[in-house]
């Protein structure tokens, strides 16, 4: 298109058909023109714009932080009274019909001498509602308590890359490191010698790949006081969907850090200390279960000889009895003494009668059968009870124990020492108790000792016919 076609474009039929809001004010600022663009932008009718003037009270002007705009910074009063022109004006216009704020990015310049009577204003602004917020976004990020890095996309390789092109104020007042000495160098310079490689290599990956990646790491001030990060990365795009920043959003967790540390030590030690109680407390009760084992030993048992004590035999006694009454068995109860022993204490002195004593409890215990009971009821005094099946079970058991042990002290200073056994022997039908039973034992062991001791004596006066 050359020159000469060019001027042959019709200018206002450009404007009528042109998407930006153009105005023409004549130099008392009476408007002249408005395009309909302007018209549709301002909510106002042809009738209602031409021929009002920048003072005209329906105008409802406000500036950038919403206060009302003098007229002499209307676009069209600035225009007039400089001799630059007016780019890039940001205002917002008001209206009693609707609430909203519509705002305009405004151009105006001065066609003609400037002042003179017949120069215009022309005026031609958009609509920036949409880009205009209420609020800075800006103002958030620079202000927030996280800390915001943004690096360039390019050349994320070490050591230089990538380029820090932004950091808020958080990261100036965690770091030391103010925004200039930051920008133009890499965030690299932040991390030290304790810093995960692990972490830094996941980082340089994502950030290859230009993937979003999140890390705690461990990151160093300009003094060289380190600092734990909880930091994640977003990937930035522009208009065509590629890659050219990254935004790292990081929190300084070095409080939680420190105390999630000391929680878990405390929750180890808390731990060793359980299980060495445990250790301690199965200790101590396997310690009770030995001292209770030997104390029912204590109870039961004689001291000396390890058999039953008086009390403890009297207890299985009585069970075999019972039992004995419940079948079709007989019971026989001894009492066995050792004959003379007063001699042996009284030759051999004391300690020799003890063993004397013990050697016969082991003799008489290894004489009887499992399921016999024995047991030490006096000085030198035993009792056996058995559960026989014939009648001659009980004389032929007792004579073998009385035999026994003669033979089996033989060895001791003092020779082969005897016993005297009176016993006595019921049926399951009988109805003596063992108190009863014992007495005629008793009476039976006195006629051994009367007939000369060393022998067996059985009481017959409890026979049944
Ligand atoms: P016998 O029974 O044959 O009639 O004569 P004995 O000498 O055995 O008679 P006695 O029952 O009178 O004497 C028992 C003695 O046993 C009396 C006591 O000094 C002694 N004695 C009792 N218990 C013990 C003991 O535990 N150790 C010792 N060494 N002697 C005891
Ligand atoms: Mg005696
Ligand atoms: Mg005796």
């Amino acid at each position: 298109m050359n020159t000469q076609s060019f001027t042959q474009v019709g200018l206002l039929k450009l404007l009528e058909n042109a998407n930006i809001g153009v105005v023409i004010h004549a130099a008392d600022t009476k408007v002249i023109y408005a395009n309909p663009t302007a018209l549709r932008l301002l909510r106002l009718s042809y009738n209602q714009i031409i021929g009002k003037d920048a003072l005209d009270p329906q105008w409802h002007f406000i500036d950038e932080h919403g206060i009302p705009l003098p007229p002499a910074e209307y676009p069209v009063n600035r225009a007039l009274s400089s001799i630059t022109a007016v780019r890039d004006q940001i205002l917002g216009v008001t209206d009693s019909s609707n609430p909203d704020i519509v705002w305009f990015s405004v151009n105006a310049y001065v066609e003609g001498e400037q002042r003179s009577d017949n120069c215009f204003v022309i005026v031609s602004f958009v609509d920036i509602t949409d880009r205009k917020s209420e609020f800075s976004f800006a103002d958030i990020l620079h202000n927030t308590q996280d800390i915001v890095i943004v690096t360039e996309a390019e050349d994320v390789q070490a050591p230089f890359g990538p380029k820090v092109v932004y950091v808020n104020k958080a990261f100036e007042s965690l770091t030391g490191f103010s925004a200039d000495e930051i920008i133009g160098e890499t965030p690299r310079i932040l991390q030290g010698k304790d810093t995960s490689p692990e972490a830094r290599k996941r980082i340089r990956i994502a950030l290859e790949a230009k993937k979003p990646c999140r890390e705690k790491i461990l990151n160093y001030t300009k003094t060289g006081m380190p600092y734990w990060l909880d930091l994640s990365i977003i990937p930035l795009k522009n208009r065509y969907g590629e890659v050219t920043h990254f935004a790292a959003i990081e929190r300084d967790i070095t409080q939680t850090t420190y105390y999630n540390e000391k929680l878990e030590q405390r929750n180890k030690d808390l731990k060793i200390m359980r299980e060495e109680l445990e250790l301690i407390i199965k200790e101590r009760t396997e310690q009770l279960r030995q001292k209770n084992t030997e104390l029912q030993r204590l109870a039961y048992d004689d001291y000396m000889t390890g058999l039953p004590n008086r009390k403890a035999f009297f207890q299985l006694a009585e069970t075999q009895l019972a039992r004995v009454q419940r079948h079709n068995q007989i019971f026989a109860i001894a009492i066995l003494d050792i004959d003379l022993f007063k001699s042996i204490n009284d030759s051999f002195g004391h300690d020799e009668g003890d063993k004397t004593i013990i050697a016969v409890a082991k003799t008489l215990r290894d004489s009887l059968r499992a399921e016999d009971a024995c047991g030490r009821i006096g000085g030198e005094e035993f009792s056996i009870a058995i559960m026989a099946e014939s009648d001659q079970t009980a004389q032929l058991l007792f004579e073998r124990v009385r035999q026994n042990i003669a033979a089996q002290t033989l060895s001791l200073p003092h020779g082969g020492i005897t016993v005297s056994i009176g016993y006595t022997q019921v049926s399951n039908t009988t109805e003596l108790n063992l108190t009863q039973l014992m007495r005629l034992a008793d009476r039976a062991l006195y006629c051994a000792k009367n007939n000369g001791r060393n022998q067996v004596c059985r009481d017959r006066t409890n026979d049944e016919a």
